[in-house]
């Protein structure tokens, strides 16, 4: 749990006086000209939305600002992470017992004796923003339904009536306040408050600072910018990492749920390229390898906790296996690491080619393609071995059996459930079976692929597409590669499929949309919408 600051104002819609939004409710009194300011869930978004992405990310005492213009009013506002404190001696509210308080609606300060609000979040809001679980500090006379009484609230000065002279016949009127326009009992001509009279008995309220008592954990994981990669475990854990704001990332393990169990985004694998963006894999005690291509090892994390385990090579003992540019990596059914790399070498006509290379988990050299064959003849292997001498390094369009350097570079890697091997690259897709024999090579029908290939425990294949007029459908291809259908169509379609950018596939058979902005899709082995992120649903409404 961490405390949020929130300081916010707006100004009246009409008179442009400043309203300091010191509580979170639907209804402000502009105090200059008694107008009734509504404020809706969507309003509170825009004023809470930014303190609730970033603030969780600070470190204690650190802030920020922002001026959001939105569609009924623009705010100020300044949030950041703090403690919920006093706001009279900045001492530390004990939650605890102000939560025992709560009650009573008001915990005063031990020291000053001074009280100050404290509250549960009303439902409404709880709802709109899960996770946050009480208000402190809020202004009392803003509350729906105050814990003081006005003379208990020390702010509240009591007004004195005040008089002013009728502007059409002169007779002294007493007035409260209480209406702008009153009635003269003299002419009975309306007469209208003067704007310095109307300060005098509504003071210009200054903003003060109230606290939210926010749990990240428990609400659904949202992400703002790219999804770089996900991978998902046998128990439907998903691990995601995502772009965030400042150039970095962070990795996350959501439960079935989608809220987070962890979340690091101060790990040391900086990026700083677009084509270094972050990917995963899953060892087969699922822990996670992280690579990119912009770093020369990878990362060993912890699946638990989201700890680093260890860098892989270790490179001060190991210095000699530095690799740059890692493409691809495959955690393999048998533990080791397939890799598809820039090993920075020239053919001998001079070209750069790339390498599909495999270690153990210490990144040390194993044999690419295992020596057993399966049916096929000793002289198979021979002649086959003879033609990639003879013909030199391929492209992907011409791959033979058991391919080990390739011309084109941009080859995504992944292991389907039942272990066969699925490459891909733009919209064409190769499968090779355990020992490296090709099972086909097809183009996907598409305009492009989105994401990579997943595959299930039977040999069907699955590729996110992007089609012909902005749809995304989901295509399954049989396990001989012979047929090619939509499997999940479009909501455009009639299908299930919104703007979802790539997919992933669980052991068990459930099917993950993921996209940009915290787009979550979940589909059930037998094609059920189980699950949909906000972010998805609206998707649907515009
Ligand atoms: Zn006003
Ligand atoms: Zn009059």
């Amino acid at each position: 749990m961490i405390g949020i600051l929130i300081e916010a104002k707006t100004k009246c819609p009409s008179c442009s006086s400043i309203i300091p939004i010191n509580a979170l409710v639907s209804k402000i009194t502009c105090s200059a000209c008694g107008k009734i300011c509504n404020f809706n869930l969507d309003d509170w978004e825009s004023i809470l939305g930014n303190a609730l992405e970033e603030v969780p990310y600070m470190e204690e005492l650190e802030g920020s600002s922002s001026t959001i213009f939105s569609g009924n009013y623009n705010y100020e506002i300044v949030y950041g992470r703090q403690h919920p404190s006093f706001r009279d001696d900045k001492q530390k509210i004990d939650i605890d017992q102000a939560v025992k308080q709560i009650y009573q609606g008001w915990i005063a300060n031990p020291l000053t004796g001074k009280k100050f609000s404290v509250r549960a979040v009303p439902q409404k809001y709880q709802l709109k923003f899960p996770g946050i679980k009480y208000l402190f500090c809020e202004q009392f006379e803003l509350l729906p339904t105050s814990p003081l009484t006005e003379d208990q609230i020390e702010t509240k000065s009591k007004i004195e009536p005040v008089y002013f002279n009728c502007p059409k016949c002169g007779g002294g009127l007493e007035i409260d306040g209480s209406q702008r326009l009153v009635n003269c009992r003299f002419c009975h001509a309306s007469a209208y408050i003067p704007d310095d009279l109307w300060l005098i008995l509504h003071p210009v309220k200054t903003v003060s600072r109230w606290y939210i008592w926010f749990d990240q954990y428990d609400r659904v994981f949202r992400w703002e910018q790219d999804l770089w990669d996900g991978v998902v475990d046998s128990q439907n854990n998903l691990y995601l990492v995502c772009e965030s704001s400042n150039g970095n990332f962070k990795l996350v393990c959501l439960n079935q749920e989608y809220k987070p169990t962890w979340i690091k985004n101060k790990l040391d694998f900086k990026t700083h390229t677009t084509r270094g963006d972050i990917k995963l894999s899953l060892t087969t005690d699922e822990n996670l390898i992280l690579h990119s291509y912009d770093q020369d090892h990878l990362l060993l994390i912890d699946r638990n906790d989201g700890s680093v385990i260890c860098s892989i090579p270790d490179l001060e003992q190991h210095p000699e296996l530095k690799f740059k540019y890692w493409e691809s990596v495959a955690c393999d059914i048998d533990d080791s690491l397939l890799v598809y790399l820039n090993p920075e070498k020239k053919d001998a006509e001079g070209y750069s080619y790339y390498e599909l290379l495999r270690f153990d988990l210490d990144l040390n050299p194993l044999p690419t393609w295992p020596d057993q064959k399966s049916e096929k003849p000793k002289w198979y292997s021979w002649i086959t071995d003879l033609f990639k001498r003879t013909c030199g390094i391929p492209y992907f369009s011409g791959v033979k059996n058991r391919f080990e350097k390739l011309k084109d570079f941009e080859i995504k890697i992944n292991i389907g459930s039942d272990g066969n091997y699925y490459f891909s690259y733009y919209n064409y897709l190769l499968k090779y079976n355990r020992y490296g024999e090709k099972i086909y090579y097809m183009e996907i029908p598409c305009n492009y692929l989105r994401g990579k290939v997943v595959g299930d425990s039977n040999g069907y294949a699955y590729a996110l597409t992007g089609q012909s007029d902005d749809r995304n459908t989901l295509i399954r291809i049989s396990p001989d590669g012979q047929q090619a259908e939509t499997y999940v169509d479009s909501i455009k379609g009639g299908g299930l499929i919104g703007k979802e950018e790539f997919v992933l596939l669980s052991p068990s058979g459930y099917i993950f949309l993921l996209g940009y902005g915290g787009r979550i899709r979940v589909l059930s082995p037998d094609k059920k919408l189980i699950f949909i992120s906000e972010r998805s649903k609206k998707d649907e409404q515009s």
